[in-house]
């Protein structure tokens, strides 16, 4: 369990949204080692690459932020000061542009890397007192397309399933996702439940062969961006082989009938054309579903980081609605956050669109009981601007200041040059960060330096709704504070009552209070509870002897009016920006197994380092011998927006005509070439304004 002994402590790993428990150790030289929890009924024991090398990210303290520092003008250079300071100067500069501008003309970028409380108290100080829904995370980039499909399909943002049922189905659909390199515990559970039931089947869909396509008994190399064609097709197989579930169609969803129409538009032969598949392929896929017992679809950014990803969100959904694999042990929609408590950010309702405990900021009632609550000002029914539309706000004028906590956004945001133009235009910029290495410190006004992971206790949410207690173990260096208590001291210089906390216990409290009555309920689950039974998934109403609430919707109730699942009729139309003679080849971008995001962590350590050291661009054979490309040679790519220069690893695991660069590098020593982002596409989906990353057109030649 959670329990703190003599000199060990318990938490979680703070990088995937796997979310494996640790056990930390603190030596007599104030270092700490660790080991994974074996009593962790996520990852009983296993870490990672990258959790197993945690604890160096901790003991290196060379890069970290040690003091406040501020600079009255722009062109003055930084110098240390209080926190008093800071915090009194940052305090002024925002009244002022609220005075004079309006509340809209202030803005918070935070992360899906944030603990629950820090999210809270940020929400609750833009959305409740400046009078703003000006507050967005780098889940934007991340988890929103998902977080839209589940409340189509599902009338909530909840994921239904739990890990435990990994090991009680027959039949995963893994698309857009490569679980083997950046969800590896969970990963390591579906290769068990494999080798020890060769029978269960196992389809990746990837237009890349990856480390997840090992065990995979049926990898389906799609083109990009013609994931909805796909999954369609294969609804319409299983409908056409009466693999599909009536009773729960009849009863428990809405939207057949249309679905049915589209998925009948196109011939599988027309499908399997688009997809670049064969069709007996997509036959061979309709089948392991159809026969299924137990049927988990499983997907991360491929769907969610497209400019159509919520429509390809629910055209994965609707084959779990239409066989009826929902709600019941070893099925469902399994969705793979990409961050350690992105669902933490999410329950407080840490997005420019959301309320609290998943209420609607649509909803008048909803907007007056928060506000009540709070007891702080008339909460706006508009929603702020999102991650992509912060940027393009501050190019324009309309917003002058930004405050950026906890991410990188010069190395992961879309067309980062772009991004980069905005910040030297923000009239004020406060970054709260734990790194002295990230490239927004460059554009930075003031600087406020934030406590890390394991010296500052709070809790976080995993991909299967478990809450975590995470224990400070080590005190911050420097004069660096944890993130909720800068946001509290600033609320209170602002002049905001509600923000006196004593502790993270008193703002989880708080937030776990407001969750009452709703369907994520946890009024009943303290800090108390939580350390005692190590974990709880929610919702958890109260007490009670079990860890909380495994699977969602066993009572074939679901959160939509009608209380039936929705069953959406989306079509497959690409928005993407299309390849044409200029720009000939896709451009896709990911991880790589042992990097986590922008590498201000993983970056620190050698042994992570070794995996592979420097960025580059994995192209098919083909198309390399048409540019005379080698393996090794520096290649040019282009695009729009920008220029990227990295080495070739010219490889037939890539489709042709597709190119690959990892998200992870950013600008080095004033050099951005490394960056994929400078080329990338800050197009979004109309609906969750997540950008297009997964697909643009781009050159590529060489150097
Ligand atoms: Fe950490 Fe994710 Fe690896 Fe688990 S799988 S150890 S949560 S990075």
């Amino acid at each position: 369990g959670l329990k703190k002994h003599s000199d060990t402590y318990t938490s979680t790993c703070c990088y995937c949204g796997v979310g494996c428990g640790v056990v930390l150790s603190k030596e007599k030289n104030g270092t700490i080692t660790l080991q994974g929890n074996q009593n962790y009924p996520v990852n009983k024991g296993m870490l990672c690459s990258k959790g197993l090398n945690l604890h160096y990210t901790v003991n290196d303290k060379s890069d970290r932020l040690l003091y406040p520092q501020m600079r009255y003008h722009k062109n003055m250079p930084m110098q240390r000061v209080s926190w008093d300071e800071a915090l009194n100067r940052t305090a002024a500069v925002f009244k002022t542009f609220i005075d004079k501008y309006g509340p809209d003309s202030v803005a918070f970028y935070a992360s899906g890397q944030c603990l629950t409380e820090e999210y809270y108290v940020v929400n609750k100080l833009i959305k409740g007192f400046i009078g703003s829904n000006n507050i967005d995370t780098n889940s934007r980039l991340c988890m929103s397309s998902a977080v839209a499909g589940y409340k189509i399909a599902l009338g909530e943002d909840s994921v239904p399933v739990c890990y435990d049922d990994i090991e009680m189905a027959d039949c995963f659909y893994i698309t857009g996702a490569n679980p083997a390199w950046c969800h590896p515990i969970l990963w390591r559970r579906v290769e068990a439940h494999k080798a020890a039931n060769p029978d269960i089947k196992i389809i990746v869909v990837d237009p890349r062969i990856t480390d997840s396509c090992g065990i995979a008994d049926l990898h389906l190399q799609l083109n990009p961006g013609t994931d909805i064609t796909l999954n369609h097709a294969i609804g319409r197989l299983l409908i056409e082989n009466g693999d599909v579930d009536t009773h729960f169609i009849a009863n428990h969803a809405e939207g057949f009938e249309q679905y049915s129409a589209v998925v009948f538009k196109r011939t599988l032969a027309e499908s399997a054309g688009i997809c670049g598949l064969s069709e007996s392929d997509i036959r061979l896929a309709a089948q392991y579903i159809g026969k299924a017992g137990g049927f988990i679809s499983m997907w991360t950014m491929g769907l969610n980081q497209s400019a159509i990803g919520v429509n390809k969100n629910l055209s994965l959904i609707n084959l779990n609605l239409i066989t009826g694999h929902i709600g019941k042990p070893g099925s469902g929609p399994m969705s793979l956050t990409g961050q350690p408590n992105a669902m933490g950010g999410r329950e407080v309702g840490g997005l420019a669109n959301l309320l609290p405990a998943h209420r609607n900021m649509s909803n008048p009632l909803h907007r007056e009981e928060v506000q009540k609550f709070w007891g702080g000002t008339e909460i706006s029914p508009k929603p702020g601007l999102s991650a992509t539309e912060m940027f393009e706000a501050l190019n324009d004028g309309s917003l002058k200041a930004i405050w950026i906590m906890c991410t990188n956004p010069l190395t992961s945001l879309p067309n980062a040059r772009l991004a980069e133009e905005a910040l030297k235009k923000a009239k004020f910029v406060v970054v709260q960060e734990v790194s002295n290495k990230p490239e927004s410190l460059k554009y930075a006004d003031v600087i406020l330096p934030a406590a890390a992971w394991a010296e500052k206790e709070g809790t976080m949410t995993n991909s299967e709704r478990r809450i975590s207690y995470l224990n400070k173990i080590i005190d911050a260096p420097g004069e660096a504070l944890p993130d909720a208590e800068i946001i509290c001291r600033f609320a209170q210089k602002m002049g905001y009552k509600g923000f006196d906390f004593e502790n993270p216990a008193q703002i989880y409290a708080e937030h776990a209070k407001l969750t009452a009555k709703t369907n994520i309920d946890i009024s009943g689950l303290s800090y108390d509870i939580l350390k005692e039974k190590g974990s709880v998934q929610w919702p958890y109403k109260k007490r009670s002897t079990n860890n909380g609430t495994p699977r969602l919707f066993t009572d074939k109730l679901f959160y939509t009016p009608s209380k039936k699942a929705v069953i959406s009729a989306v079509a497959d139309t690409l928005t993407s920006e299309l390849p044409d003679a200029d720009y000939p080849l896709i451009l896709t971008t990911g991880r790589i197994r042992d990097q986590w995001h922008t590498m201000s962590k993983t970056g620190k350590v050698n042994k992570l380092n070794q995996h592979i050291n420097q960025s580059f661009l994995t192209i098919h054979p083909a198309d390399a011998e048409q540019l005379n490309l080698k393996d090794g040679e520096m290649a040019v790519i282009t695009s729009r927006r920008g220029e990227v220069r990295v080495k070739a690893s010219v490889s037939a695991e890539i489709k042709q005509g597709v190119v690959f660069l990892p998200m992870h590098w950013g600008k080095i020593l004033g050099n951005d070439l490394n960056r994929a982002n400078n080329v990338t596409n800050n197009l979004v989906d109309d609906i969750s304004k997540e950008p297009d990353f997964k697909y643009c057109a781009v050159h590529v030649s060489k150097f």
